[in-house]
């Protein structure tokens, strides 16, 4: 749209909504790609309106969400408890910094140290700063607690991680496309395959701080490591005097059926990192959380956020953890997972490779005689937002929330759309 003084103007007097109203979906796309930086490559779908478990496009196309901003979204689009619990704290205060307390990061802090059965939390924003926040806990902990020689404390990490997208934490994937071009990286990480607690404890040296691991690649493809890994990982931490990390931002608050994925296991970590759904899918909220040991070793001055524990932030995520405990989210994940998993292998039949997942996080692989890009095609066209992870698998997550009548037309959408592609072969 042609830009000048009167529509500052306009929008400032009528609003967003108001100059957007009339926005094709393509004039929308074409928008985004010219003046948007090219870090991502959406799929073609211009989201204008969602609700619960639903989103539309501007000509009223109607999607079932299976993406769910990557488990961000476990309320539902809009869930109407949290929405009036911003509105509440719209009306009172929203930021006013960590240069003072307030009531609202109090009770965050200590809901989410009860809700997690650990000490102490460092309110954050996103994931990435979260993992970044148990980083440097840990290591200051390898230096003033354990004893390592300054600046040589090592971190073990899992091939085919995804902790986020600082230059710290692309340094230590596996992924080149996520890190070329991005070095020179940080150095004090070392690479253990995934689901081998052997290799993990050949690792470990004096110097090792922590492991630091997703208790499920979601990003890499819904990998699932083998049955009694995650309680074997926290036995060699133990073993070595070494941090257990865990970084739940993606598997965190019931998406794998327990309030987190390491209550599947004996395997409570020292530190973890939460995001995602802990925004209750209207902003974004995420923290590191600890043991006393761990925290403590944090004084004033050694690390902060502007916006991390803002009292709009912590009074939504308070109303989200509440209503995942009140409505039983972990239950449902799992009751709801065992649906859909179960109706997409008889719909898939023969064009499905593998199912892998805990609770509503699932990956479904296809065989490799289904090409992806007419599988993605085909599940949009047929109302479903789904996404390729790696491997030739889909990701569904829709939110927790969602309905049985909604779950059943999920597992129909999905029938019809591999059907499409499946009988054309
Ligand atoms: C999404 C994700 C992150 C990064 O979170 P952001 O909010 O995007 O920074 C970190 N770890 C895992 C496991 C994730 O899925």
């Amino acid at each position: 749209m042609a830009w000048d003084d009167a529509l500052w103007r306009r929008i400032a007097e009528r609003g967003v909504h108001d100059a957007i109203a009339r926005w094709t979906d393509e004039q929308a796309i074409e928008a985004t790609e010219r003046f948007g930086a090219h870090n991502y490559h959406p799929l073609p779908v211009n989201i204008v309106r969602a609700k619960g478990a639903r989103a539309w496009d501007a000509q009223g196309k109607e999607y079932l969400d299976c993406v769910g901003a990557y488990s961000a979204v476990a309320h539902g689009h809009l869930a109407e408890a949290l929405v009036r619990e911003a509105k509440a704290q719209l009306e009172r205060s929203t930021l006013v910094s960590r240069a003072f307390y307030t009531p609202e990061m109090a009770l965050f802090v200590q809901a989410l140290a009860e809700y997690s059965g650990l000490d102490a939390v460092c309110p954050m924003n996103t994931g990435a700063e979260a993992v970044e926040t148990c980083i440097k806990l840990a290591r200051k902990w390898a230096y003033t607690v354990k004893g390592v020689p300054e600046d040589r404390a090592e971190i073990v990490v899992c091939e085919n991680n995804f902790h986020g997208r600082t230059t710290t934490i692309v340094g230590f994937s596996t992924e080149e496309r996520y890190r070329r071009f991005f070095g020179p990286f940080a150095p004090g990480f070392r690479i253990v395959p995934f689901g081998d607690a052997e290799a993990l404890e050949a690792a470990v040296t004096p110097n090792t701080a922590a492991f630091l691991a997703e208790p499920i690649q979601a990003e890499a493809g819904v990998i699932v490591p083998p049955d009694g890994y995650l309680a074997q990982v926290r036995q060699v931490c133990s073993r070595h005097r070494v941090l257990l990390v865990w970084d739940e931002v993606q598997t965190g608050f019931c998406r794998t059926g327990r309030r987190f994925a390491w209550n599947h296991e004996d395997a409570r970590p020292d530190l973890m990192a939460v995001g995602k759904a802990l925004g209750g899918g209207l902003l974004p909220v995420s923290a590191a959380v600890g043991t006393r040991e761990a925290m403590a070793v944090f004084q004033p001055g050694d690390h902060g956020s502007t916006f991390g524990g803002n009292p709009l932030a912590c009074a939504v995520a308070v109303a989200a953890v509440a209503v995942m405990e009140a409505e039983d989210y972990a239950g449902r994940a799992e009751r709801s997972g065992a649906f859909l998993r179960t109706a997409f292998l008889r719909a898939g039949g023969g064009s499905i490779q593998e199912i892998r997942g805990k609770g509503l996080l699932l990956g479904v692989e296809f065989v490799p005689e289904l090409p992806a890009e007419r599988l993605q095609e085909a599940f949009l066209r047929h109302g479903l937002l789904t996404k390729e992870a790696r491997r030739r698998t889909f990701r569904f997550a829709p939110p927790i929330a969602t309905e049985q009548a909604e779950l059943e037309e999920i597992a129909e959408r999905f029938e019809s759309a591999v059907r499409s592609v499946a009988g054309t072969m």
